[in-house]
């Protein structure tokens, strides 16, 4: 059982870096305790946790590729017996392999959907299972612009994206009656590792603010979104861009 009755809890995947760092922090704040997967940067997840305890909040690092089906299965069934609740799951981790659609290798379409969706089922299944037993909780996934209105070089970036509001629209008015909400949020252009190679300074200029978005101001959506403060929202998309659509 939890040694942190006291708080709520949370899991945020791809949380060792980047938007998911920031969620983690973010929730840490609003008294989660929280867990912190991440795929292979021990050193960046260690870093996050001190984070969450810099913030007054308490976590525990849980290492594991959210798309491989044996590991999420095992770490979901050691999460839920070690808690007796689970009330947000964030699925944040993501990659991108961008190619055009002619010149993208079978392997860099397949790793893209999986992490995305494959790692949204094998995450939110067992979550959801739980969160009906306790009547609550709220699911945040986040997708990308991308995933709305495309990108070139991101065909298979911006199918998982889109896979991701599609499941999450679905799965919300499968259970809406039963008191858990799922709703993604879309961000624009984000300064995190994964924008490292875009042509930021280009891209600036089609974004209304001018400016690209911070970690954190992805985050703050995402803890909105988990709170009882959105008790009315559910199976919504809500965009985190700078006015970019
Ligand atoms: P980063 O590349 O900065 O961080 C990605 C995180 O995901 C890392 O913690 C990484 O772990 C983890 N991760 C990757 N694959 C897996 C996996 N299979 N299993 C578990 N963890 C995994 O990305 P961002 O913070 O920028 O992106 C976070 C999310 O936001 C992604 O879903 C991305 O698509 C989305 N997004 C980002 C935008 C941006 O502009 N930055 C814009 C729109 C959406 P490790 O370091 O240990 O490998």
């Amino acid at each position: 059982m939890s040694e942190a009755i006291d708080k709520k809890m949370a899991i945020v995947t791809g949380a060792s870096r980047g938007i998911g760092r920031a969620v983690a922090v973010e929730m840490a704040r609003d008294n989660y305790f929280v867990i912190i997967n991440y795929r292979s940067n021990d050193a960046a997840a260690a870093e996050t946790l001190e984070l969450v305890r810099s913030a007054g909040g308490d976590g525990e690092l849980m290492r594991f590729d959210v798309a491989d089906s044996a590991a999420a299965g095992a770490a979901m069934e050691d999460i839920t017996k070690r808690f007796a609740g689970i009330d947000a799951l964030v699925n944040n981790a993501g990659i991108t392999a961008d190619n055009l659609f002619l010149m993208m290798p079978e392997a860099d379409w397949d790793a893209v959907i999986a992490t995305t969706l494959k790692g949204f089922y094998n995450m939110t299944k067992p979550v959801l299972r739980k969160m009906l037993r306790q009547k609550k909780g709220s699911v945040v996934s986040i997708a990308s612009v991308a995933g709305l209105i495309g990108n070139k070089g991101q065909a298979n970036y911006s199918a998982a994206k889109a896979g991701l509001i599609g499941a999450t629209r679905s799965i919300a008015s499968e259970i809406a009656k039963k008191g858990i909400r799922l709703n993604v949020v879309a961000p624009g252009l984000i300064e995190t590792d994964m924008i490292k190679e875009a042509p930021v300074e280009m891209i600036k200029n089609i974004i209304p603010m001018g400016r690209i978005g911070t970690p954190e101001e992805v985050a703050k959506v995402v803890r909105f979104l988990c709170s009882d403060d959105a008790s009315y929202i559910t199976g919504q998309v809500i965009g985190v861009n700078g006015g970019m659509i």
